[in-house]
Formats: structure tokens, C-alpha cells, sequence
């Protein structure tokens, strides 16, 4: 009898016309695959500062987790932390034991690049016009519903 490998390795990593690099589907990835997880060193929000004036982190690929970590996609990530932000996301973050994992929330045709939305806290206290957060966070993912900015609200 011939053994059958279920290949689980459902993404590419390319260049995007979004932003930078992207992840792409190499193969129809169908609604509710588990593609992988957000992997990366759990780091302590409190030192985010200093370890980026070290030079551990330039806090491109930080994911927030709680209210004391966040995981750092830079630090022993893989291919995930390249997926660009969409307002129209093909993918969303589920956490599970405090591990996130990104989740294919509809059918993604081959070739297809994958995107989340960032939905990014302004992380500040001060209100920010609908302006200033395009302004200082645009988004460019081309979306029919685009927002103009990553900043959720
Ligand atoms: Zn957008």
C-alpha cells in the first residue's frame, strides 16, 4: 500500500504589490485551514523600547498577545510574519493557549496572497482625527472597503 504525504505547507513568500514581501497561497487553501502559527520569541511589551534601541528588534513584526507580551515575528518567526495587512482579509489571527494562529476565513485560489487585518490600537492617549490616522498609518491594500489607515478605530 502506497503512503499518501498530506503536504500541510499551503504558502510562498514573494514579493507583493501591497508592501515589501507577501505570503502567497501555493495551492487552493479551503475556509477554515489551520495555515500556521504567528511564531516568534514571547517578549515582554515593557522592553520593546530598549530592545529596539539595542538593535534585537526593529517592531515590524510584533504581535500584541496580552496586556504584558506580545510575540516578536522577527525573533525565531516564520514565513506568517510576512502577511500584509487587508481590510479585506482573506485570513484572520485565533489565539488558542495564548499562541496565535492564522486561519484561512475564506477559500483561497492558488496564487492568491494571504492578509489580515492588523487591527492596530493607536497605542496612545491622545484621540486622533480620521486625518491624522491616514495620514501617519495609511493603508494601501486597494480594498473596495478600505479604510485608508491600519488603525482599527
Ligand atoms: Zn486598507
Amino acid at each position: 500500500m502506497e503512503m499518501i504525504a498530506i503536504d500541510r505547507d499551503f504558502t510562498l513568500v514573494k514579493t507583493s504589490k501591497v508592501h515589501g514581501k507577501g505570503v502567497f497561497a501555493k495551492k487552493n487553501i479551503p475556509k477554515g485551514t489551520r495555515i500556521f502559527e504567528y511564531a516568534g520569541e514571547r517578549v515582554q511589551k515593557v522592553n520593546l523600547a530598549s530592545d529596539l534601541t539595542r538593535g534585537l528588534t526593529t517592531l515590524i513584526y510584533v504581535m500584541n498577545l496580552n496586556e504584558t507580551y506580545a510575540i516578536d515575528g522577527e525573533r525565531g518567526g516564520n514565513d506568517s510574519r510576512f502577511i500584509n495587512h487587508s481590510c479585506d482579509p482573506n485570513c484572520e489571527v485565533l489565539y488558542f493557549n495564548d499562541t496565535p494562529y492564522i486561519y484561512a476565513i475564506k477559500e483561497i485560489p492558488e496564487g492568491e496572497e494571504l492578509s489580515f487585518d492588523y487591527k492596530y490600537g493607536s497605542e496612545t492617549d491622545v484621540e486622533l482625527t480620521t486625518e491624522q490616522k491616514k495620514e501617519w498609518f495609511p493603508c494601501n491594500c486597494g480594498a473596495e472597503n478600505c479604510r485608508g489607515t491600519l488603525l482599527c478605530d
